[in-house]
């Protein structure tokens, strides 16, 4: 018997986890949340381990610091764009729709246990030189451990030779131990998959409920998203790389689907760095350096959410937007979705920092709460997504012959 895609068996998984949300009482969904549990944290067990060799062995093979800063400003250079993008799209829905004109404030929800105090953007820069790289790993600091591993990477190649190739291959082999467990964890996704959307389904109460009164919100955010992700990064796919967006997008289905159940797209990276490589035929040297960075700092899904529930709370609160204030809320937009953390409703601890900049009461988060975790899925496979875009378009520029 032919066996059938994973992408399809993750798919089947999805369908069949609302399905059994939808259908069982809590007690019911006791007996299959672990298996999204068990997936979850080892796809978490994985990261750290996997993001510190990828990019020690990336930096390490791409040599010199003329190459290391091309490449270095080429990434980001390309993934501020994408996600400046994604918010002028945000933003010109959501004058468009004016969702938030007449909504209903009565809705709004009290914020609890969620922490809206965040560091000014300078002590966050600041702190991304780690005082103490264990500290760093214990706590997931993501941006942290990327710096060190650059900087790690970078003065091997610095070394005598004996210690350079040493180190080199020893980290390369450590990167191959990783993606070997990654690739083992995957083929569990299916039942992950089914865990995790059983579990949030039946969580979720009344959605049609929620849509209804958050229908044009939503639909502002949704609408957004798919411009983004079916014609804005296909088109830079296209005639920037000369890749087939539809042959690509294939090739990346798997972490797609994983990245709309899981709502993390650190949870995701190391599937969407296998499938990059393995599907897509981007190098390692490419995918171990720019999907990492990517996965913590490229984020144009969450940027156009922020973008256009900042402007939603201000439409409810009735406070008019003037160009200066938009243009302000552009730019936190663009900050609060290098700043969020990959992991599930960090986008929406983010509006924090937006609101705050633009003088909007912080308790209008409550307002776009109850439908955050929905909005979530989207946003985060848009995030991985234009990831994927951005690695493949940096292989093609540096000459790379990809199988997409
Ligand atoms: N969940 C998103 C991610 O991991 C971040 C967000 O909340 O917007 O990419």
């Amino acid at each position: 018997m032919k066996r059938i895609k994973l992408h399809w068996q993750i798919l089947i998984a999805l369908v069949l986890g609302i399905v059994y949300g939808l259908l069982s009482g809590e007690k019911e969904v006791g007996y299959i949340s672990w298996m999204g549990e068990i997936f979850l944290r080892a796809l978490k067990m994985v990261i750290i381990p996997l993001i510190l060799s990828s990019i020690i062995s990336g930096v390490a093979n791409v040599g010199t610091a003329e190459n290391l800063g091309r490449l270095g400003l080429k990434t980001i250079g390309y993934y501020i764009l994408t996600s400046m993008m994604a918010i002028i799209t945000g933003l010109v829905l959501v004058n468009i729709f004016k969702p938030g004109v007449g909504a209903d404030l009565g809705f709004s929800k009290v914020v609890e246990g969620i922490d809206l105090t965040r560091d000014s953007f300078g002590q966050t820069l600041i702190k991304i030189i780690p005082e103490n790289i264990f500290i760093a790993f214990t706590e997931s600091k993501m941006l942290s451990i990327i710096f060190f591993s650059i900087l790690f990477g970078f003065f091997i190649t610095r070394t005598k030779e004996h210690s350079r190739k040493l180190l080199t291959g020893f980290f390369d082999s450590v990167f191959d131990v990783m993606m070997k467990i990654t690739m083992f964890v995957i083929r569990f996704t299916p039942f992950g998959v089914f865990g995790i959307v059983a579990k949030q389904v039946n969580e979720a109460g009344d959605i049609l409920e929620l849509a209804k009164s958050m229908g044009i919100y939503m639909l502002c955010v949704l609408s957004g998203l798919a411009i983004h992700g079916s014609v804005t990064l296909p088109l830079l796919l296209r005639f920037i790389g000369r890749v087939n967006p539809l042959q690509h997008f294939r090739a990346v289905s798997t972490p797609l689907l994983t990245a709309f159940s899981t709502s993390s797209s650190s949870a995701t990276l190391p599937l969407t760095m296998e499938a990059v490589e393995h599907n897509s035929g981007v190098s390692g040297k490419i995918t171990s350096f720019t999907l990492p960075l990517g996965a913590t700092i490229n984020m144009d899904g969450t940027a156009l959410y922020e973008c256009v529930a900042a402007m939603f709370i201000a439409q409810a609160y009735g406070i008019e937007m003037g160009i200066l204030q938009q243009a302000i809320i552009v730019m936190t937009a663009l900050l609060a979705s290098i700043g969020a953390a990959g992991i599930p409703m960090a986008g929406l601890v983010m509006i924090s920092v937006i609101l705050s900049a633009v003088g909007l009461p912080l308790e209008g988060v409550g307002l776009i709460l109850a439908v955050d975790r929905i909005l979530d899925m989207f946003r985060t496979s848009i995030n991985v997504w234009s990831d994927t875009c951005g690695a493949t378009i940096i292989a093609r520029s540096e000459g790379e012959k990809l199988k997409v």
